[in-house]
């Protein structure tokens, strides 16, 4: 569904994606991991073409990363992206954060719009507080809101880049188990995250990257009981 060849982007003079290969299947579950700095999130926000790249391909679907205009803004929709911050509208209430995207890009009317929100936010655990402001909400709530609103525009891929780290301890794990619903029910997923526990439960398959390159691809079994390389090794021992 997802297919990367060869991608190498630059920041002046550093390479912060070296010949980046990576396929991933509809439906399966990626998790990305790596050292600070390692390129993590500029790959992710290549994918919705956030940043650009210098050279290789990316195709989705089978069909190149449009570069501009309406295509770009479908692109953004078909590719759900949820960050560590939620980047939620502060001025529009939860319901209307999930309704903006179906009615501008989708071109839904607004009770369909309306409908698919409540059952989304229901489906998160925070049908309860459509009526609300974000600021309103706890860090979780918040974050809950955000996958509701990439999943309205009913995305072919999920891209999470670190979703947990600015959440209190006690948030992580409701945000983690949508997550883990969202896996089950088949969506394709790349998720950035240091939270070990749901690579193990709920990847496919685990990326490891240190300076912008992909060094090592395995199950999560594979990957935490017999890591291959060297910098794999180094960096479970650092976070295990
Ligand atoms: P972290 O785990 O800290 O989030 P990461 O693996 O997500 O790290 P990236 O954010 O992709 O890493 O950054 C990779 C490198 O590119 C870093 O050295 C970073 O400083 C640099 N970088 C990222 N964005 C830019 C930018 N817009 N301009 C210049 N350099 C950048
Ligand atoms: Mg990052």
């Amino acid at each position: 569904l997802v297919v990367l060849k060869s991608v190498n982007k630059h920041f002046g003079a550093l390479h912060v994606l070296q010949d980046v290969d990576l396929t991933i299947a509809r439906g399966e579950v990626v998790v990305v991991i790596g050292p600070s700095g390692s390129g993590k999130s500029t790959l992710c926000r290549t994918v919705n073409r956030l940043e650009t790249i210098d050279a290789g391909t990316i195709t989705i679907d089978g069909r190149p990363l449009p570069q501009e205009g309406k295509e770009l803004a479908r692109l953004r929709a078909d590719v759900g992206m949820v960050f560590q911050s939620f980047n939620l509208f502060a001025h529009k209430t939860v319901l209307e954060n999930v309704m903006l995207g179906q009615i501008k890009v989708r071109k839904a009317d607004r009770k369909q719009a309306e409908v698919k929100a409540r059952a989304l936010l229901d489906r998160v655990g925070v049908g309860t507080q459509a009526d609300k402001y974000p600021a309103q909400l706890s860090g979780g709530q918040q974050q809950r809101v955000a996958i509701a609103r990439a999943l309205a525009m009913d995305p072919k891929v999920m891209l999470f880049d670190e979703p947990t780290s600015a959440l209190d301890p006690e948030m992580i794990n409701e945000v983690l188990e949508v997550m883990q619903q969202l896996a089950r029910d088949g969506m394709t997923m790349i998720v950035v995250t240091h939270e070990m526990g749901f690579a193990r439960s709920a990847a496919n398959r685990v990326v490891f990257m240190a300076d912008g390159r992909i060094v090592e691809q395995a199950t999560p079994d594979q990957f935490f009981s017999n890591p291959s390389s060297d910098r794999a090794k180094d960096f479970l021992s650092k976070i295990l």
